[in-house]
């Protein structure tokens, strides 16, 4: 056999807690269906991966600048991304939610008049949100991770939130108070954000490694550890 050339090593950056996709568990150890996805791609690929919590529009950003290689985040293929980033193959279906407090009696958007909305920084759901408030006579504010964002809602300073639905299912199946209203809108796929200048490099790699842990069964099992068989 050959020599083989230095194994590459690339930096991922990622949300702080978006579950299930990256959250940290009690031990506080990053754990969910990016970052063992991410992991899996790497191993199966033979490179090494550094991937760092830096927040959801930190990461987008620090991509842009060209500080790491990649952005694993539930993030959603859009055309502006594309045009900024080489995206690869989807790997999770998603989709907004517009969710409120568990004993709210708002139903949708035209509940929404005169009050105040909580997004994300960065996010679709945000841009969603900023789209329907001339419409719909709402305002936005925004925060740099989904826990303060459900906080604001929980605790009555914003009426509703904009949220991914995987993510709001889940945050609503562990118990947080909130409650999901009205239509899934923005539907799109997950893709991993590759740096441009890495289209040849690591995004065939990371391409390849998807393909391959879908057909060995790899990535249904992923899924399954953090959503069980209902998903
Ligand atoms: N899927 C959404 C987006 O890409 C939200 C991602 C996130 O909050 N981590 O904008």
């Amino acid at each position: 056999q050959p020599t083989q050339a230095a194994t590459e090593s690339y930096t991922i950056g990622t949300d702080v807690t978006f579950p299930p996709f990256e959250f940290a568990n009690k031990q506080n150890q990053y754990v969910g269906i990016d970052i063992d996805l991410m992991n899996a791609i790497a191993k199966q690929q033979g490179f090494k991966v550094t991937i760092k919590p830096l927040g959801f529009n930190a990461a987008v950003q620090a991509l842009e600048a060209g500080q790491i290689d990649g952005v694993i985040a539930g993030m959603s293929i859009t055309p502006e991304r594309q045009e900024k980033f080489a995206m690869s193959d989807p790997y999770y279906q998603s989709g907004t939610v517009m969710a409120v407090a568990k004993d709210a009696k708002i139903k949708g958007l035209s509940g929404l008049r005169g009050k105040r909305v909580a997004v994300k920084t960065g996010t679709a759901s945000a841009d969603y949100a900023n789209a329907q408030k001339k419409k719909y006579g709402f305002s936005v504010v925004t925060f740099d991770d989904s826990n303060n964002m459900y906080q604001d809602v929980m605790t009555g300073n914003s009426a509703a939130c904009f949220e991914d639905k995987p993510v709001m299912q889940y945050g609503i199946a562990s118990g947080m108070k909130l409650k999901i209203v009205g239509k899934t809108t923005m539907k799109s796929d997950y893709g991993i954000a590759i740096k441009r200048s890495e289209s040849a490099t690591l995004l065939k790699k990371v391409n390849a490694g998807l393909k391959a842990l879908k057909a060995n069964g790899q990535y249904d099992k992923i899924v399954r550890k953090y959503l069980g068989n209902g998903s």
